[in-house]
């Protein structure tokens, strides 16, 4: 089902998340609606390499809260 071209992003839970690669933490934004069994695969928004999925229809919106500096 595609979705409309204003639609708005209603945000039914969010958390916060670290990654295990690089430490950064990163607020995870969820869309729920009629569940349909999808899931959406998101990832790090700093390292690109930490990999999760979430049950929800419409792909997560990722914030990147901070990092931590490299070495
Ligand atoms: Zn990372």
């Amino acid at each position: 089902m595609e979705q409309p071209p204003n639609h708005i992003f209603a945000v039914s839970a969010a958390f916060v998340q670290t990654c295990g690669s690089c430490g950064s933490t990163f607020r995870v934004e969820i869309e729920r609606q009629r569940f349909n069994g999808d899931q959406q695969e998101y990832v790090c928004p700093s390292c690109r390499h930490h990999v999760c999925r979430v049950a929800t229809s419409t792909p997560p919106r990722i914030t990147l809260l901070s990092t931590r500096p490299r070495k």
